[in-house]
Protein backbone atom coordinates (compact mmCIF):
# COMPACT_ATOMS: atom_id res chain seq x y z
CA UNK A 1 0.00 0.00 0.00
CA UNK A 2 1.12 3.89 -0.80
CA UNK A 3 2.19 5.71 2.53
CA UNK A 4 0.63 8.75 3.61
CA UNK A 5 2.44 12.26 2.28
CA UNK A 6 3.68 12.92 5.50
CA UNK A 7 3.09 16.86 4.83
CA UNK A 8 -0.42 16.06 4.71
CA UNK A 9 -0.20 14.23 7.99
CA UNK A 10 1.42 17.19 9.63
CA UNK A 11 -1.72 18.94 9.63
CA UNK A 12 -2.98 19.13 12.69
CA UNK A 13 -7.17 19.13 12.43
CA UNK A 14 -9.51 19.72 9.96
CA UNK A 15 -9.74 23.31 8.26
CA UNK A 16 -11.64 25.54 10.41
CA UNK A 17 -14.94 25.76 8.38
CA UNK A 18 -15.53 22.33 7.48
CA UNK A 19 -14.87 22.26 11.45
CA UNK A 20 -16.95 24.85 12.42
CA UNK A 21 -20.09 23.31 9.94
CA UNK A 22 -19.59 20.37 12.15
CA UNK A 23 -20.42 21.59 15.09
CA UNK A 24 -22.87 23.21 13.85
CA UNK A 25 -24.83 20.71 12.35
CA UNK A 26 -24.23 18.83 15.44
CA UNK A 27 -25.88 21.21 16.93
CA UNK A 28 -28.70 21.31 15.00
CA UNK A 29 -29.45 17.87 14.66
CA UNK A 30 -29.81 18.14 18.92
CA UNK A 31 -31.62 20.90 18.73
CA UNK A 32 -33.93 20.76 15.72
CA UNK A 33 -36.27 24.01 16.41
CA UNK A 34 -33.50 26.07 16.44
CA UNK A 35 -33.55 28.78 13.56
CA UNK A 36 -29.65 28.92 13.25
CA UNK A 37 -28.19 32.20 11.57
CA UNK A 38 -24.72 32.48 10.56
CA UNK A 39 -22.69 35.38 10.62
CA UNK A 40 -19.30 33.09 10.15
CA UNK A 41 -18.24 31.76 6.74
CA UNK A 42 -17.02 34.44 4.30
CA UNK A 43 -19.32 33.36 1.82
CA UNK A 44 -22.09 36.03 -0.54
CA UNK A 45 -25.21 35.69 -0.55
CA UNK A 46 -26.57 38.30 -2.62
CA UNK A 47 -27.45 37.64 -5.88
CA UNK A 48 -25.77 38.75 -9.27
CA UNK A 49 -26.27 41.75 -10.80
CA UNK A 50 -28.16 42.42 -13.87
CA UNK A 51 -25.22 43.53 -16.40
CA UNK A 52 -23.00 40.83 -14.42
CA UNK A 53 -25.68 38.41 -15.47
CA UNK A 54 -26.15 39.95 -19.11
CA UNK A 55 -22.87 39.43 -19.54
CA UNK A 56 -22.50 35.52 -18.41
CA UNK A 57 -25.80 34.49 -20.61
CA UNK A 58 -24.16 36.25 -23.73
CA UNK A 59 -21.10 34.07 -23.54
CA UNK A 60 -23.42 31.55 -23.20
CA UNK A 61 -25.37 32.35 -26.06
CA UNK A 62 -21.99 32.72 -27.80
CA UNK A 63 -21.09 28.99 -26.60
CA UNK A 64 -24.05 27.91 -28.25
CA UNK A 65 -23.21 29.33 -32.11
CA UNK A 66 -21.12 28.20 -34.43
CA UNK A 67 -19.11 31.09 -35.17
CA UNK A 68 -19.16 32.37 -31.33
CA UNK A 69 -18.09 28.51 -29.81
CA UNK A 70 -14.34 28.24 -27.84
CA UNK A 71 -12.95 25.24 -26.58
CA UNK A 72 -9.85 25.55 -24.29
CA UNK A 73 -8.33 29.18 -23.97
CA UNK A 74 -5.57 31.07 -23.73
CA UNK A 75 -4.37 29.63 -20.11
CA UNK A 76 -4.16 33.31 -19.02
CA UNK A 77 -6.81 34.64 -19.53
CA UNK A 78 -8.92 36.44 -22.47
CA UNK A 79 -7.00 39.42 -23.23
CA UNK A 80 -9.39 41.50 -23.27
CA UNK A 81 -10.01 40.54 -19.31
CA UNK A 82 -6.10 40.72 -18.75
CA UNK A 83 -6.34 44.59 -20.11
CA UNK A 84 -9.26 45.82 -18.67
CA UNK A 85 -7.78 44.29 -15.42
CA UNK A 86 -4.65 46.11 -15.46
CA UNK A 87 -6.32 49.11 -16.99
CA UNK A 88 -9.73 49.42 -14.78
CA UNK A 89 -8.15 48.04 -11.80
CA UNK A 90 -4.74 48.93 -11.60
CA UNK A 91 -4.72 51.97 -13.88
CA UNK A 92 -1.41 50.17 -15.72
CA UNK A 93 0.58 50.22 -12.07
CA UNK A 94 1.05 46.72 -14.14
CA UNK A 95 1.00 45.60 -17.44
CA UNK A 96 -1.74 43.37 -18.95
CA UNK A 97 0.54 40.57 -19.56
CA UNK A 98 1.76 40.27 -16.43
CA UNK A 99 -2.26 39.64 -15.06
CA UNK A 100 -3.33 35.85 -15.25
CA UNK A 101 -6.66 34.82 -15.02
CA UNK A 102 -7.35 31.72 -12.83
CA UNK A 103 -10.39 30.28 -11.16
CA UNK A 104 -9.97 32.51 -7.78
CA UNK A 105 -7.32 33.48 -5.22
CA UNK A 106 -7.47 30.25 -3.26
CA UNK A 107 -6.47 27.34 -5.90
CA UNK A 108 -3.94 30.35 -7.25
CA UNK A 109 -2.06 30.73 -3.53
CA UNK A 110 -1.86 26.65 -3.51
CA UNK A 111 -0.16 27.11 -7.65
CA UNK A 112 2.28 29.80 -6.08
CA UNK A 113 3.04 27.62 -2.89
CA UNK A 114 3.99 24.64 -5.31
CA UNK A 115 5.77 27.10 -7.72
CA UNK A 116 8.13 28.20 -4.43
CA UNK A 117 8.42 24.74 -3.36
CA UNK A 118 9.40 23.75 -0.08
CA UNK A 119 12.17 25.01 0.73
CA UNK A 120 11.28 28.70 1.80
CA UNK A 121 10.72 30.34 5.59
CA UNK A 122 7.23 31.21 5.18
CA UNK A 123 6.30 33.91 7.26
CA UNK A 124 2.44 34.87 8.11
CA UNK A 125 0.32 37.28 9.82
CA UNK A 126 -1.22 36.30 12.84
CA UNK A 127 -4.42 35.50 12.63
CA UNK A 128 -4.41 35.00 9.33
CA UNK A 129 -6.36 33.46 6.54
CA UNK A 130 -6.05 29.64 7.33
CA UNK A 131 -4.90 28.75 3.20
CA UNK A 132 -1.62 30.30 3.55
CA UNK A 133 -0.10 28.15 6.84
CA UNK A 134 -2.25 24.65 6.18
CA UNK A 135 -0.98 25.02 2.04
CA UNK A 136 2.71 26.02 3.28
CA UNK A 137 2.14 22.45 5.68
CA UNK A 138 1.17 20.63 3.03
CA UNK A 139 3.44 21.57 0.65
CA UNK A 140 6.33 20.31 3.02
CA UNK A 141 7.35 23.88 3.74
CA UNK A 142 6.23 23.62 6.89
CA UNK A 143 6.60 20.61 9.82
CA UNK A 144 4.19 19.42 12.74
CA UNK A 145 2.29 21.69 15.17
CA UNK A 146 4.09 22.73 18.47
CA UNK A 147 2.31 24.85 20.86
CA UNK A 148 2.83 28.44 19.39
CA UNK A 149 2.09 27.03 15.90
CA UNK A 150 3.41 24.96 13.13
CA UNK A 151 7.65 24.37 12.95
CA UNK A 152 9.11 26.36 10.26
CA UNK A 153 6.44 28.89 10.24
CA UNK A 154 7.33 32.54 11.36
CA UNK A 155 4.02 34.01 13.24
CA UNK A 156 3.76 37.69 13.10
CA UNK A 157 1.08 38.90 15.53
CA UNK A 158 -1.38 41.27 14.64
CA UNK A 159 -3.24 42.66 17.42
CA UNK A 160 -5.13 45.68 18.50
CA UNK A 161 -1.54 47.06 20.51
CA UNK A 162 0.02 47.39 17.05
CA UNK A 163 -3.00 48.54 15.39
CA UNK A 164 -2.92 44.76 13.88
CA UNK A 165 0.40 45.75 11.70
CA UNK A 166 2.91 43.42 12.29
CA UNK A 167 6.44 44.03 13.36
CA UNK A 168 8.22 43.49 9.51
CA UNK A 169 11.84 43.50 10.77
CA UNK A 170 11.25 39.83 11.80
CA UNK A 171 11.31 38.79 8.65
CA UNK A 172 14.14 37.14 7.87
CA UNK A 173 16.69 36.35 4.51
CA UNK A 174 14.32 34.67 1.81
CA UNK A 175 11.11 34.85 3.17
CA UNK A 176 7.69 33.80 1.70
CA UNK A 177 5.27 36.46 3.20
CA UNK A 178 1.89 36.16 3.25
CA UNK A 179 0.35 39.42 3.78
CA UNK A 180 -3.88 40.10 3.70
CA UNK A 181 -4.90 43.89 3.02
CA UNK A 182 -7.81 44.74 3.59
CA UNK A 183 -7.17 41.61 5.90
CA UNK A 184 -8.89 38.54 6.91
CA UNK A 185 -10.01 37.70 9.96
CA UNK A 186 -8.64 41.08 11.26
CA UNK A 187 -10.56 43.60 8.69
CA UNK A 188 -7.36 45.78 9.27
CA UNK A 189 -6.10 47.62 6.23
CA UNK A 190 -2.56 48.55 5.98
CA UNK A 191 -1.61 52.01 5.33
CA UNK A 192 0.83 53.75 2.87
CA UNK A 193 3.70 53.89 4.96
CA UNK A 194 2.84 50.47 6.51
CA UNK A 195 3.33 48.93 3.22
CA UNK A 196 6.30 50.90 2.41
CA UNK A 197 7.31 49.37 5.75
CA UNK A 198 6.77 45.98 4.19
CA UNK A 199 8.21 46.57 0.80
CA UNK A 200 11.74 47.74 2.44
CA UNK A 201 12.07 45.25 4.44
CA UNK A 202 10.92 42.47 1.59
CA UNK A 203 13.69 44.28 -0.60
CA UNK A 204 15.98 44.08 2.41
CA UNK A 205 15.80 40.44 3.12
CA UNK A 206 15.48 39.20 -0.44
CA UNK A 207 12.04 38.13 0.22
CA UNK A 208 8.90 37.76 -1.78
CA UNK A 209 5.29 39.22 -0.51
CA UNK A 210 2.12 37.36 -1.64
CA UNK A 211 -0.07 40.13 -1.39
CA UNK A 212 -3.52 39.26 -1.20
CA UNK A 213 -6.04 41.63 -1.93
CA UNK A 214 -9.21 39.58 -2.13
CA UNK A 215 -10.81 42.40 -0.71
CA UNK A 216 -9.73 45.31 -1.89
CA UNK A 217 -13.24 46.61 -3.65
CA UNK A 218 -14.37 47.27 0.28
CA UNK A 219 -11.63 49.53 0.56
CA UNK A 220 -13.75 53.43 0.76
CA UNK A 221 -10.99 55.64 2.26
CA UNK A 222 -9.37 56.88 -0.55
CA UNK A 223 -5.98 56.96 1.17
CA UNK A 224 -5.68 53.55 2.04
CA UNK A 225 -3.78 51.13 -1.04
CA UNK A 226 -5.97 48.58 -2.83
CA UNK A 227 -2.78 47.05 -4.51
CA UNK A 228 0.84 46.88 -3.11
CA UNK A 229 1.95 48.33 -6.47
CA UNK A 230 1.18 51.68 -5.39
CA UNK A 231 4.05 51.29 -3.25
CA UNK A 232 7.79 52.05 -4.99
CA UNK A 233 9.60 49.07 -5.54
CA UNK A 234 7.06 46.35 -5.32
CA UNK A 235 7.59 45.04 -8.36
CA UNK A 236 10.71 43.69 -7.60
CA UNK A 237 9.62 41.85 -4.61
CA UNK A 238 5.53 41.41 -4.77
CA UNK A 239 3.21 39.10 -6.41
CA UNK A 240 -0.56 40.24 -6.11
CA UNK A 241 -3.43 37.44 -5.76
CA UNK A 242 -7.05 38.84 -6.13
CA UNK A 243 -10.61 37.55 -7.04
CA UNK A 244 -14.19 38.27 -8.61
CA UNK A 245 -15.85 36.46 -5.71
CA UNK A 246 -16.49 38.83 -2.76
CA UNK A 247 -16.86 41.87 -5.04
CA UNK A 248 -19.37 40.51 -7.48
CA UNK A 249 -20.42 37.36 -5.86
CA UNK A 250 -18.53 34.37 -8.00
CA UNK A 251 -17.40 33.32 -5.06
CA UNK A 252 -19.60 30.11 -6.46
CA UNK A 253 -18.77 31.46 -10.52
CA UNK A 254 -15.04 31.07 -9.34
CA UNK A 255 -13.14 33.46 -11.02
CA UNK A 256 -9.58 35.54 -9.86
CA UNK A 257 -6.54 36.79 -10.91
CA UNK A 258 -2.72 37.02 -10.00
CA UNK A 259 -0.34 39.59 -11.11
CA UNK A 260 3.65 38.62 -11.38
CA UNK A 261 5.87 41.70 -12.48
CA UNK A 262 8.38 40.33 -14.81
CA UNK A 263 10.93 42.26 -12.61
CA UNK A 264 10.70 39.61 -9.93
CA UNK A 265 13.63 37.31 -10.24
CA UNK A 266 14.74 34.04 -8.34
CA UNK A 267 18.12 34.43 -6.55
CA UNK A 268 19.51 32.71 -10.10
CA UNK A 269 18.12 35.92 -12.02
CA UNK A 270 15.38 33.02 -13.51
CA UNK A 271 12.47 35.58 -14.01
CA UNK A 272 9.62 34.39 -11.66
CA UNK A 273 6.78 34.80 -14.39
CA UNK A 274 8.82 32.17 -16.59
CA UNK A 275 8.14 29.91 -14.04
CA UNK A 276 4.78 30.87 -12.66
CA UNK A 277 3.95 30.52 -17.05
CA UNK A 278 5.16 27.12 -17.17
CA UNK A 279 3.97 25.69 -14.24
CA UNK A 280 0.72 27.17 -14.86
CA UNK A 281 -0.18 26.18 -18.36
CA UNK A 282 1.20 22.68 -17.44
CA UNK A 283 -1.29 22.09 -14.26
CA UNK A 284 -4.10 24.77 -15.02
CA UNK A 285 -6.24 24.92 -18.38
CA UNK A 286 -7.71 28.33 -17.70
CA UNK A 287 -10.30 30.08 -15.89
CA UNK A 288 -13.94 28.91 -17.34
CA UNK A 289 -14.94 31.39 -20.66
CA UNK A 290 -18.00 32.02 -19.29
CA UNK A 291 -16.96 33.42 -16.44
CA UNK A 292 -14.35 35.74 -17.86
CA UNK A 293 -17.17 37.15 -19.52
CA UNK A 294 -19.11 38.08 -16.70
CA UNK A 295 -16.10 39.02 -15.22
CA UNK A 296 -15.36 41.90 -18.05
CA UNK A 297 -18.60 43.20 -17.95
CA UNK A 298 -17.81 43.77 -14.16
CA UNK A 299 -15.43 45.88 -15.33
CA UNK A 300 -17.30 48.51 -17.64
CA UNK A 301 -19.05 51.71 -16.42
CA UNK A 302 -22.28 49.78 -15.62
CA UNK A 303 -20.26 46.68 -13.72
CA UNK A 304 -18.53 49.25 -11.91
CA UNK A 305 -21.45 50.50 -10.77
CA UNK A 306 -23.08 47.49 -9.67
CA UNK A 307 -20.01 46.22 -7.87
CA UNK A 308 -19.96 49.21 -5.70
CA UNK A 309 -23.77 48.80 -4.68
CA UNK A 310 -23.20 45.60 -3.75
CA UNK A 311 -20.23 45.72 -1.58
CA UNK A 312 -21.86 48.68 0.08
CA UNK A 313 -24.76 46.59 1.10
CA UNK A 314 -22.13 44.12 2.53
CA UNK A 315 -20.01 47.12 3.96
CA UNK A 316 -23.81 48.41 5.45
CA UNK A 317 -24.33 44.80 7.58
CA UNK A 318 -20.58 45.48 8.48
CA UNK A 319 -21.61 48.68 10.05
CA UNK A 320 -24.92 47.21 11.89
CA UNK A 321 -22.88 44.35 13.18
CA UNK A 322 -20.20 46.72 15.09
CA UNK A 323 -22.84 48.82 16.09
CA UNK A 324 -24.71 46.01 17.95
CA UNK A 325 -21.73 44.46 19.05
CA UNK A 326 -20.82 48.20 20.68
CA UNK A 327 -23.76 48.47 22.45
CA UNK A 328 -24.12 45.03 23.88
CA UNK A 329 -23.20 44.44 27.58
CA UNK A 330 -21.98 40.97 25.96
CA UNK A 331 -19.26 40.39 28.97
CA UNK A 332 -18.70 41.80 32.05
CA UNK A 333 -15.15 42.58 30.37
CA UNK A 334 -16.80 44.51 27.93
CA UNK A 335 -15.95 43.63 24.18
CA UNK A 336 -13.35 45.61 21.84
CA UNK A 337 -14.57 46.07 18.14
CA UNK A 338 -12.17 46.48 15.44
CA UNK A 339 -12.80 46.17 11.44
CA UNK A 340 -16.22 46.70 9.41
CA UNK A 341 -15.60 50.30 7.90
CA UNK A 342 -12.94 49.18 4.76
CA UNK A 343 -13.58 45.53 4.91
CA UNK A 344 -16.60 42.61 5.42
CA UNK A 345 -15.28 41.73 8.31
CA UNK A 346 -15.65 42.75 12.38
CA UNK A 347 -13.53 41.79 14.48
CA UNK A 348 -14.42 41.40 18.11
CA UNK A 349 -12.05 40.40 21.66
CA UNK A 350 -13.77 39.07 24.05
CA UNK A 351 -11.22 39.66 26.95
CA UNK A 352 -10.59 36.73 29.23
CA UNK A 353 -12.80 34.41 26.84
CA UNK A 354 -11.50 30.91 24.72
CA UNK A 355 -12.63 32.26 21.03
CA UNK A 356 -14.18 28.55 20.69
CA UNK A 357 -15.83 28.76 24.17
CA UNK A 358 -17.65 32.30 22.48
CA UNK A 359 -18.75 30.70 19.61
CA UNK A 360 -20.13 27.65 21.75
CA UNK A 361 -22.04 30.76 23.98
CA UNK A 362 -23.08 32.07 21.08
CA UNK A 363 -24.78 29.29 19.12
CA UNK A 364 -26.45 28.00 22.36
CA UNK A 365 -27.68 30.87 23.76
CA UNK A 366 -29.25 32.83 20.26
CA UNK A 367 -28.27 30.04 17.26
CA UNK A 368 -25.88 32.39 16.01
CA UNK A 369 -22.71 30.71 14.34
CA UNK A 370 -19.66 33.18 14.07
CA UNK A 371 -16.40 32.09 13.56
CA UNK A 372 -13.64 31.76 16.50
CA UNK A 373 -10.57 33.81 15.65
CA UNK A 374 -8.44 30.98 17.43
CA UNK A 375 -9.01 29.23 14.29
CA UNK A 376 -6.67 32.10 12.52
CA UNK A 377 -4.03 31.27 14.28
CA UNK A 378 -2.44 31.73 17.71
CA UNK A 379 -2.64 35.30 18.41
CA UNK A 380 -6.92 35.11 17.40
CA UNK A 381 -7.59 33.65 20.61
CA UNK A 382 -10.00 35.78 22.63
CA UNK A 383 -11.51 36.96 19.39
CA UNK A 384 -14.33 36.44 17.18
CA UNK A 385 -14.91 37.14 13.64
CA UNK A 386 -18.44 38.15 12.49
CA UNK A 387 -18.82 38.52 8.66
CA UNK A 388 -20.97 40.64 7.17
CA UNK A 389 -22.21 37.95 4.21
CA UNK A 390 -25.58 37.53 5.00
CA UNK A 391 -29.41 38.53 3.93
CA UNK A 392 -30.21 42.03 5.38
CA UNK A 393 -33.34 40.56 7.59
CA UNK A 394 -31.13 37.57 8.56
CA UNK A 395 -28.14 40.15 9.88
CA UNK A 396 -30.91 42.47 11.23
CA UNK A 397 -32.41 39.07 13.32
CA UNK A 398 -29.06 37.65 14.36
CA UNK A 399 -27.97 41.44 15.59
CA UNK A 400 -31.35 41.33 17.89
CA UNK A 401 -30.66 37.73 19.02
CA UNK A 402 -26.50 38.96 19.91
CA UNK A 403 -28.13 42.27 21.86
CA UNK A 404 -30.27 39.99 24.17
CA UNK A 405 -27.36 37.78 25.48
CA UNK A 406 -24.72 38.07 28.51
CA UNK A 407 -21.56 36.29 28.14
CA UNK A 408 -20.69 35.51 32.06
N1 LIG B 1 -8.09 35.22 0.04
C1 LIG B 1 -8.75 35.54 1.15
C2 LIG B 1 -8.08 36.42 2.16
C3 LIG B 1 -10.02 35.05 1.40
O1 LIG B 1 -10.65 35.35 2.54
C4 LIG B 1 -10.63 34.21 0.44
C5 LIG B 1 -11.96 33.64 0.64
O2 LIG B 1 -12.60 33.72 1.63
C6 LIG B 1 -9.91 33.91 -0.71
C7 LIG B 1 -8.64 34.43 -0.88
C8 LIG B 1 -10.48 32.96 -1.71
O3 LIG B 1 -10.89 33.61 -2.87
P1 LIG B 1 -11.45 32.81 -4.08
O4 LIG B 1 -12.92 32.63 -3.90
O5 LIG B 1 -11.13 33.68 -5.26
O6 LIG B 1 -10.74 31.50 -4.17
Amino acid sequence: MLKRNPSIANLSSGYLFPEIAKRRSAYAKAHPDAKIISLGIGNTTEPLTPHIVDGLTAAVHNLGTPEGYSGYGDEAGLTALREKIAHVLYNNLIRSDEVFVSDGAKCDIGRLQYLFGPRVNVVVQDPAYPVYVDGSVMIGAAGKSGATGYRGITYLPCTASNGFFPDVSRIKKNSLVYFCSPNNPTGAVATRPQLEQLVRQAQKTGSVIIFDSAYSAFIRDPQLPKSIYEIDGARTCAIEVNSFSKPIGFTGVRLGWTIVPSELTFADGTPVIRDWSRLTTTIFNGASNIAQYGGLASLDETGLAETRLLTDYYLENASIIRKTLLSGPFSPAGVEVYGGDNAPYVWARFPGKKSWDVFDFFLDSCHVVCTPGAGFGPAGESFIRFSSFGHREQVLEACNRLSQVHLS
